[in-house]
């Protein structure tokens, strides 16, 4: 079966703390968060600026987390105020990829990876592995 699979990186700044944990992250701190974006398609998609059946998704709709937070992003915001959930790297993976999966065609499988620190990440996806 033909397969494409669109990677991208980008990266946002962010404070955040982590609610009940005892210990330093519960108090409020900075990351300078890394994430990648896998999406894999059988089939390719028109887009909102490529009429033609030509690509997976856009690019730019898989980026959106890396906007300001004023344009709908995360980059300079507290996530506690942005994510309806914990904030912990694992959250901030799954809420990624919930709402990247709401702006690209049906039919991509995502794997969302957060980097916290240089030597810290999660990965995600819905399917099994
Ligand atoms: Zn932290």
């Amino acid at each position: 079966m033909p397969t494409w699979t669109l990677n991208t990186e980008f990266k946002f700044d962010a404070a955040h703390f982590i609610d009940g944990y005892d210990g330093k992250c519960g108090r409020m701190h900075g990351h300078t968060y890394k994430v990648h974006i896998a999406a894999k398609s059988h089939k390719l998609n028109p887009s909102k600026y490529l009429k033609s059946a030509d690509m997976v998704c856009d690019f730019k709709e898989l980026k959106w987390a890396a906007a300001e937070g004023t344009k709908g992003g995360l980059d300079h915001t507290v996530l506690n105020e942005e994510l309806p959930v914990s904030t912990t790297a694992e959250r901030i993976a799954e809420y990624i990829h919930k709402e990247t999966q709401t702006r690209i065609p049906d039919g991509i499988e995502l794997t969302v990876t957060v980097w916290e620190t240089e030597t810290s990440w999660v990965e995600y996806t819905d399917k099994d592995v």
